[in-house]
């Protein structure tokens, strides 16, 4: 039983609540009460009402979820957002982005970059991102500043990148980071290797070591094309997959970001070593990468999380509309309808995605002490009529322009539609001029 003496900050009764956990669940005509931050009760509306609360929120027409959680992105990359489009990967890589970053990428790039998507992810319901660029230091303080969750990745190639001369610089700077937001309430480091083809064994093998002493995450874009699998069987004489299970890189703590082919003996490695799939099928699209077989490896018991990518290749960080597209695209793929339901689509946006980061403790339901990171979807709108089933209705036919209220660890980052903590003007103007400058019509 709550403790009635006790006050509440926060009381919010939805006409919908969703905690994800349990699962496929509704509740109607309850409530979620918050105190410091934290999520201590969820119950009927009349037992809600008896409790003492600082304010009291009335959510009509409104389903309550836990906040989405963007498993993959660049943040930053928001700025590089249609600069080239309509090209395969590599060439889209050698040719445009990487000359692109080397000419482009600074302090204040990312700090710019990553606060335009911080905003754009907020306006679009989502409470935890996953990063992965460059000056990791500057894209934290841009977390820790907006109020919002994320984990930042540590980038790491063999070869010079911005911030970082070498892989064993990065690295360091990684520990470091890794360090200073130890106890951050709201803000994971885990190390980034970019790609087994960026990454030779020697470095794999020290980020594995220095993971595995600070209890860190492993974040890697693998298996993103046939061709990358290709390659290395080639040139290597193994998968990439493999290859990482040789050199002892798998395990609950890794993320594999696409994983579009998936052969008998890569999905044996990855429930045997309960490692994490993300998921980025508008990017696989675009650049026509394959397709990751999301029910096989739900069926499997694999955990399967889903991310937009950067805005360089997508070009949205839309993680409401990402995951619309991976539940039609999952049916596609297994030949069946009833393939990655509205329910399981929303527990892979939300749940999944914590589990997969390694923070499935703190947030990704709605879960008496968790967390509350939550998002207040408005289906009031005649497109979203009649409601039959509003996590259907939420998958199926609703925007990101109907998110209408979110919080992030009890704080409300957004007001019926606007940012209470970003200044959304400001963004715009910094980006236009920042898109001015890249696009060579004034002088840098
Ligand atoms: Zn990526």
């Amino acid at each position: 039983m709550p403790n009635t003496a006790a006050a509440l900050d926060l009381l919010l009764l939805p006409t919908w609540l969703v905690p994800v956990e349990p699962a496929g669940v509704v509740l109607k005509e309850h409530g979620v009460g918050i105190r410091d931050g934290r999520i201590v009760f969820i119950g009927p509306r009349s037992a809600a009402l008896k409790l003492n609360a600082t304010e009291i929120r009335e959510l009509p027409d409104m389903l309550l979820s836990p906040g989405l959680i963007n498993a993959h992105g660049h943040a930053a990359m928001t700025l590089f957002r249609g600069l080239a489009d309509d090209l395969p990967l590599m060439t889209w890589l050698e040719n445009h982005i990487w000359p692109a970053e080397a000419k482009w990428v600074d302090e204040d790039f990312v700090r710019d970059g990553t606060d335009l998507a911080i905003a754009e992810q907020i306006k679009g319901g989502i409470t935890c991102f996953s990063d992965m660029y460059f000056f990791p230091k500057i894209a934290s303080e841009r977390v820790h500043n907006s109020g919002i969750r994320a984990q930042i990745a540590i980038p790491i190639l063999d070869f010079p990148i911005p911030g970082a001369g070498t892989a064993d610089e990065a690295i360091r700077q990684g520990v470091e980071l890794f360090g200073d937001f130890k106890h951050h309430e709201r803000i994971k480091i885990t190390f980034g290797p970019h790609a087994p083809y960026t990454v030779g064994d020697e470095n794999l093998e020290k980020i594995r070591m220095i993971a595995e002493e600070l209890d860190a995450s492993i974040h890697m874009h693998v298996h993103e094309t046939a061709f990358e699998v290709q390659q290395s069987v080639e040139q290597r004489g193994e998968r990439p997959l493999a290859r990482l299970a040789r050199l002892g890189l798998l395990g609950p703590r890794f993320q594999a970001v696409h994983m579009t082919q998936i052969s008998e003996e890569d999905l044996a490695l990855l429930v045997e070593s309960n490692s994490s799939v993300i998921h980025c099928p508008e990017s696989n699209l675009k650049l026509a990468s394959g397709f990751c077989p999301v029910e096989r490896l739900w069926q499997a018991g694999v955990n399967v999380a889903v991310g937009t990518d950067g805005a360089a290749s997508n070009n949205d960080l839309d993680l409401l509309g990402e995951t619309r597209t991976a539940a039609l695209l999952a049916k596609a793929v297994a030949g069946s309808a009833t393939a990655l339901d509205a329910h399981r689509a929303l527990r892979m946006a939300t749940l999944n995605g914590a589990r997969a980061l390694g923070i499935e403790a703190e947030t990704g339901s709605l879960e008496i002490g968790k967390a509350a990171d939550m998002v207040a979807f408005d289906l009031s709108g005649l497109a979203q009529q009649p409601v039959y089933d509003p996590v259907s209705q939420l998958i199926y036919a609703t925007g990101r322009d109907c998110v209408k209220h979110l919080w992030v660890a009890g704080k409300q980052l957004l007001d019926d539609r606007r940012l209470t903590r970003l200044d959304e003007q400001q963004l715009g103007t910094v980006a236009r001029a920042w898109g001015q400058r890249i696009s060579g019509r004034t002088e840098s």
